[in-house]
Protein backbone atom coordinates (compact mmCIF):
# COMPACT_ATOMS: atom_id res chain seq x y z
CA UNK A 1 0.00 0.00 0.00
CA UNK A 2 1.11 3.33 -1.22
CA UNK A 3 0.67 6.09 2.01
CA UNK A 4 1.30 9.85 1.38
CA UNK A 5 1.67 11.85 4.23
CA UNK A 6 2.72 15.95 4.82
CA UNK A 7 3.72 18.13 7.99
CA UNK A 8 0.86 20.54 8.78
CA UNK A 9 1.89 23.62 6.86
CA UNK A 10 2.72 21.71 3.99
CA UNK A 11 6.46 22.55 3.42
CA UNK A 12 6.99 18.51 3.60
CA UNK A 13 5.52 15.89 1.79
CA UNK A 14 6.20 12.15 1.34
CA UNK A 15 5.50 8.84 -0.23
CA UNK A 16 6.26 5.95 1.08
CA UNK A 17 5.00 2.60 0.22
CA UNK A 18 4.32 -0.27 3.22
CA UNK A 19 3.19 -4.01 3.91
CA UNK A 20 2.33 -3.08 6.87
CA UNK A 21 -0.36 -0.06 7.54
CA UNK A 22 -2.31 -1.23 10.24
CA UNK A 23 -1.53 1.76 13.05
CA UNK A 24 -2.39 -0.39 15.95
CA UNK A 25 0.57 0.52 18.07
CA UNK A 26 0.33 3.15 20.89
CA UNK A 27 3.68 4.29 22.29
CA UNK A 28 3.69 5.87 25.40
CA UNK A 29 7.16 6.57 25.77
CA UNK A 30 8.53 9.92 26.81
CA UNK A 31 10.28 10.39 23.28
CA UNK A 32 6.74 9.49 21.39
CA UNK A 33 4.55 11.16 24.20
CA UNK A 34 6.08 14.93 23.56
CA UNK A 35 7.82 14.80 20.12
CA UNK A 36 3.83 13.34 18.45
CA UNK A 37 1.23 12.30 20.86
CA UNK A 38 -0.54 15.07 22.50
CA UNK A 39 -3.10 12.33 23.54
CA UNK A 40 0.25 10.59 25.40
CA UNK A 41 0.63 8.43 22.81
CA UNK A 42 1.71 8.27 19.56
CA UNK A 43 1.52 5.62 16.35
CA UNK A 44 4.28 4.37 14.06
CA UNK A 45 3.91 2.75 10.91
CA UNK A 46 6.70 0.26 9.63
CA UNK A 47 7.90 1.21 5.79
CA UNK A 48 10.35 0.16 3.24
CA UNK A 49 13.09 2.58 3.30
CA UNK A 50 14.10 2.33 -0.48
CA UNK A 51 10.65 3.57 -1.56
CA UNK A 52 10.72 6.56 0.64
CA UNK A 53 10.33 9.88 -1.64
CA UNK A 54 10.32 13.49 0.46
CA UNK A 55 9.77 16.76 -1.60
CA UNK A 56 10.60 19.85 0.41
CA UNK A 57 13.62 17.58 2.36
CA UNK A 58 15.16 21.15 3.08
CA UNK A 59 12.70 21.74 5.37
CA UNK A 60 13.37 18.73 7.76
CA UNK A 61 15.09 18.92 10.98
CA UNK A 62 16.32 15.92 12.71
CA UNK A 63 17.04 15.47 16.26
CA UNK A 64 19.10 12.55 16.80
CA UNK A 65 18.60 11.09 20.11
CA UNK A 66 21.23 8.33 22.57
CA UNK A 67 19.61 5.57 21.38
CA UNK A 68 20.19 5.73 17.73
CA UNK A 69 17.30 6.69 16.42
CA UNK A 70 16.40 10.31 14.57
CA UNK A 71 13.38 11.65 14.71
CA UNK A 72 12.40 14.16 11.54
CA UNK A 73 10.48 17.55 12.19
CA UNK A 74 9.28 19.91 10.12
CA UNK A 75 11.32 22.96 10.52
CA UNK A 76 8.64 25.81 10.13
CA UNK A 77 5.44 23.93 12.21
CA UNK A 78 7.27 21.31 14.41
CA UNK A 79 5.19 18.38 13.28
CA UNK A 80 7.33 15.28 13.94
CA UNK A 81 7.35 13.42 10.16
CA UNK A 82 9.06 10.49 10.71
CA UNK A 83 11.71 8.37 12.75
CA UNK A 84 14.42 6.23 11.58
CA UNK A 85 16.73 4.04 13.61
CA UNK A 86 20.14 3.64 12.42
CA UNK A 87 20.81 0.25 13.00
CA UNK A 88 17.51 -0.28 10.52
CA UNK A 89 18.53 0.83 7.24
CA UNK A 90 15.45 -1.08 6.01
CA UNK A 91 12.58 0.44 7.15
CA UNK A 92 11.32 3.94 8.28
CA UNK A 93 8.77 4.58 10.75
CA UNK A 94 6.51 7.61 9.76
CA UNK A 95 3.85 8.41 12.15
CA UNK A 96 0.29 8.02 11.87
CA UNK A 97 -0.31 11.71 12.45
CA UNK A 98 1.54 12.47 9.53
CA UNK A 99 0.15 10.45 7.34
CA UNK A 100 -2.88 11.74 4.79
CA UNK A 101 -4.18 8.68 3.13
CA UNK A 102 -6.60 6.84 5.02
CA UNK A 103 -5.57 3.91 7.47
CA UNK A 104 -7.21 0.87 7.90
CA UNK A 105 -8.61 0.48 11.61
CA UNK A 106 -6.66 -1.92 13.73
CA UNK A 107 -9.07 -4.98 15.00
CA UNK A 108 -7.01 -4.27 18.16
CA UNK A 109 -4.21 -1.99 19.44
CA UNK A 110 -1.38 -2.83 21.43
CA UNK A 111 -0.05 -0.12 24.28
CA UNK A 112 3.26 -0.21 24.45
CA UNK A 113 5.82 1.49 27.19
CA UNK A 114 2.80 1.95 29.14
CA UNK A 115 5.13 2.40 32.18
CA UNK A 116 5.78 5.64 31.09
CA UNK A 117 2.46 6.97 30.12
CA UNK A 118 1.70 9.75 32.90
CA UNK A 119 -1.52 9.22 34.65
CA UNK A 120 -4.19 11.27 32.76
CA UNK A 121 -2.67 9.32 29.35
CA UNK A 122 -3.85 6.05 31.52
CA UNK A 123 -4.00 3.44 28.26
CA UNK A 124 -7.90 2.70 27.73
CA UNK A 125 -8.28 -0.95 29.02
CA UNK A 126 -10.25 -3.00 26.58
CA UNK A 127 -10.64 -6.57 26.15
CA UNK A 128 -9.35 -6.59 23.14
CA UNK A 129 -6.20 -4.08 23.52
CA UNK A 130 -2.93 -5.92 24.74
CA UNK A 131 -1.28 -3.45 27.08
CA UNK A 132 3.01 -4.12 28.17
CA UNK A 133 4.78 -2.09 30.56
CA UNK A 134 8.28 -1.78 28.24
CA UNK A 135 7.81 -3.11 24.25
CA UNK A 136 6.10 -6.73 22.99
CA UNK A 137 8.48 -9.12 21.84
CA UNK A 138 6.68 -9.26 18.37
CA UNK A 139 7.66 -7.11 15.04
CA UNK A 140 5.05 -4.87 13.11
CA UNK A 141 5.58 -7.42 10.92
CA UNK A 142 5.00 -10.51 12.75
CA UNK A 143 1.63 -8.82 14.10
CA UNK A 144 0.28 -8.27 10.52
CA UNK A 145 1.20 -11.65 9.78
CA UNK A 146 -0.30 -13.00 12.52
CA UNK A 147 -3.29 -11.51 11.51
CA UNK A 148 -2.99 -12.16 8.09
CA UNK A 149 -3.16 -8.46 7.63
CA UNK A 150 0.19 -7.71 5.65
CA UNK A 151 -0.53 -6.24 2.58
CA UNK A 152 1.24 -8.20 0.05
CA UNK A 153 1.06 -5.27 -3.01
CA UNK A 154 3.23 -2.52 -3.88
CA UNK A 155 5.40 -1.54 -1.16
ZN1 LIG B 1 5.62 22.04 8.23
ZN1 LIG C 1 7.75 5.54 21.69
Amino acid sequence: MQLAGSCFCGAVRFTVGTRTPYPYRRCYCARCRKTAGGTGAAANLLAQASTLAVEGAEALTEYAAPDATRTRFCSRCGSAVYLTIDSVTDFVYPFASAVDTPLPEPPERVHVFTGDAPAWANPPSSPTDLTVERNTNESIEGWHRRKGLLDGGRG
